[in-house]
This record gives C-alpha cells, structure tokens and sequence, in this order.
C-alpha cells in the first residue's frame, strides 16, 4: 500500500482540518495508509510519535473546524540540510515517500527543495550508514503536492486560497459589530486588517463592509496627496448623510513610495476633520473560528484531488500545487506559484504596481 504523508506548515488558516479529513479519506478509499505529520516540518525532523497513521474515524468532526488538529511551526531545522536528512530518514524508516503539505509560499518552497534533494539524501543516508541500501530500495523518490492554506490569498496562479473566505468571512462579522456603534455614536473606525504584503483581505472588507477607503500595498496611494484625498472623502460621504465612518487599512499599507501607512496616520486625517475616531486592529480573531461553506468545500475537493495527484506522479512530473482556476480544480506548477507570488513581492518593492496586480487573483483586476 502506498503510504502517504499530511502537513500542516506556516500560519493557520481554518479550512487546515478538512484538508487533513479529505487527504485521509480520500487516501483510504483508494487504498492508501495516511500518515499525520504533526507540528509541521518538525513532525518530519522529528519523527517518532509525531508521524502517527491516521484512521477514517480519527479526523471524524474536523470538517468545520478552524485552525489545524494536527498543529502547524516554523521549524527552523527543516530550512537546514541536516534537519531534511532526519526529515528523509523517519520518512524511509515508516515506509512514506509521498507528502502532500498544506501552508503558504514558504511551506511549499521548502517541499519542492526537499524533493529535489531527495535522491541525495538517501545516498547520504546510505553512505553514513544510517540506513541500509537494501532498506532504501523502494524510496528513491520523493512525491510532493502542495495545498495552499493562507488566510491572505497571497498565492498566484490560484483563485482563492484555502482560509482566506473564512477570515473575510469573520472581519465583516467584527466590522458588523463595530458599525452599529459607529453609527449610533456617529464615529470613525480605522479598522486595520491581516494580510501582510497582500492587500486582498482589505480590498474584500472594503468591498463587504462599504467602507469609505481602503489601503492597499499593491494600490498605494500618491504619497503627497492621500491625506487630503482621504479627508475629502470622508468630509463628503458624512456631508451626503452617512452617520459612520470606516476605512480599512491592510497591515501592509504602503504608499506609492514605499512608506508604510499606518492606523495611526489615518486616525489623524481623520481627526483633523472632526471626527470622533478609534483604531480597532482585528488581530488574531481573523484567523478564529469555523471555517465557511467555500472553505470546507475547498478543502474537501482540494484533498481529493491531492491524493489523484499522489498516484498519478511520475519521477518526472513536477510537482503540483492544487489550485482553484475559474471554479475549476487544477493543478499548477508548484515552482511556477511560488516564483510568481515571489515575484508579486519583488514588484511591489520595485515599485511596479500594475505588474504586481497582473499576477494577483482576479479581484485585484476588476
Ligand atoms: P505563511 O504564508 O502563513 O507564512 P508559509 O508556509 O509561507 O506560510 P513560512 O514560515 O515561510 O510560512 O514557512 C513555514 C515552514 O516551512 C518553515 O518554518 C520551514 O520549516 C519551512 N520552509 C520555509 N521555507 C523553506 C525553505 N526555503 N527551505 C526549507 N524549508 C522551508
């Protein structure tokens, strides 16, 4: 039986848990075993307990749940070469050469190097004497598929990424509450949200929430002219009527020269046209909770098709990311995702804006 590995790596997104429930399942019923990795690469590095089987009954429930059972780290060892020789050793010594992990870009870059090491690293295995040559007879490759779980729906050549509807989902609940505050005491909130250099989050809640303004990396605004900008919407929305004033600000609020932006600097423009105004940083709470209808259905059909993928690979196929492309679930490159999210990055410090949004879903293009 083919044995096959789940992860959960980098930052928690709900909708992590179906992917495992969907992995493992999907996995047995085509007649594999499934192995949870726990505590992300570090479940690898580690081994032991912490690269445990997993039954059909044992992910029983985690359809809706938020963040992920089987936790997540940043485990530094996994960045070393010697923490993937331990990571390939207890993968060898349970019989697993197949790993499909959940995470963001850094997550699945580090899954793409270590299969491309992978022949390597069990000759090293080999040559140390760590392991025996006839013991890694059977595990000279390494299959990797890649899941995309971010509540920032930062990745390219992916519509949505797993979480990311879940934490829209529960800022506009929050930004709820908020607004019949605001509008009872006619205030002005400056609600500031996640998605570091990602302004997809604050673009959504803009858009969900009717803001008055909101702050995006890959659309800053003109350097010497927003504060004024900003308080001239504002003065006008209040004058035609509107009791409540919001206005959105991604954690990676920049201006088009690369200055950061931030909730305090809003707050005062604000201010200075007379409004009563309070700064709420939703924090954490956007990473909580359940995950939403889409998620789950994400996970699930992402899962599934993470286990076709695993037994379709070839020692030639490059490894795949499972993406969502106009409500269809494909697969992509994995290095070509992860070059161009990088790339998105690099434009944005570049100042090339209009490049950046070329490779950000399609919301940004709208
Ligand atoms: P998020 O978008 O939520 O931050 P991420 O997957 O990008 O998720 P990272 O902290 O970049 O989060 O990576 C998670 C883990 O993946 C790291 O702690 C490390 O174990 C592994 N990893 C990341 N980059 C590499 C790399 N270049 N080589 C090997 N492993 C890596």
């Amino acid at each position: 039986k083919k044995r096959i590995a789940v992860l959960t790596s980098g930052g928690d997104a709900q909708g992590m848990c179906a992917v495992v429930r969907s992995v493992v399942r999907a996995g047995i019923y085509l007649n594999c075993e499934v192995f949870g990795c726990y505590e992300g690469y570090s479940g690898l590095v580690k081994g032991g307990d912490l690269l445990k089987k997993l039954e059909w009954g044992d992910v029983r429930g985690w359809l809706s749940l938020g963040g992920t059972l089987i936790g997540t780290a940043r485990c530094m060892e996994f960045k070393e070469r010697e923490g993937r020789l331990l990571a390939a050793k207890n993968m060898i010594l349970k019989g697993i050469d197949a790993l499909v992990v959940c995470g963001g870009d850094g997550s699945l870059t580090g899954a793409d190097l270590f299969r491309s090491e992978w022949p390597s690293l069990v000759e090293e295995l080999i040559e140390k004497n760590i392991l025996t040559k006839e013991a890694c007879e059977n595990y000279r490759n390494l299959t990797i598929v890649g899941l995309v779980g971010s509540i920032d729906n930062d990745m390219s050549l992916t519509d949505t990424t797993i979480g990311a509807f879940s934490s829209l989902e529960r800022i506009c609940e929050m930004v709820d509450y908020i607004d019949s505050t605001a509008a009872s005491h006619s205030r002005a909130f400056v609600v500031e949200v996640m998605g570091r250099n990602c302004g997809w989050l604050a673009l959504m809640a803009g858009i969900c929430c009717g803001a008055d303004y909101s702050f995006l990396p890959e659309i800053p605004p003109n350097s010497l002219t927003w504060k004024d900008e900003l308080k001239e919407i504002c003065k006008r929305h209040k004058e035609k009527g509107r009791r409540k004033t919001t206005v959105i600000v991604a954690e990676g609020a920049i201006d088009n020269e690369l200055n950061k932006i931030t909730s305090e600097e809003v707050k005062d423009c604000l201010v200075e046209i007379g409004l009563d105004t309070r700064i709420t940083t939703l924090g954490h709470v956007q990473r909580g909770g359940t995950a939403v209808a889409i998620d789950r259905c994400l996970s699930t059909l992402q899962g599934v098709e993470a286990i076709n993928a695993v037994l379709e690979n070839t020692p030639t196929t490059p490894s795949p990311m499972i993406a969502i492309q106009n409500n269809r679930i494909v697969r992509v490159p994995l290095v070509d995702a992860v070059s161009k999210t990088k790339y998105i990055a690099q434009c944005i410090k570049e100042k090339k804006f209009e490049e950046a949004i070329k490779y950000r879903d399609s919301t940004f293009k709208e």
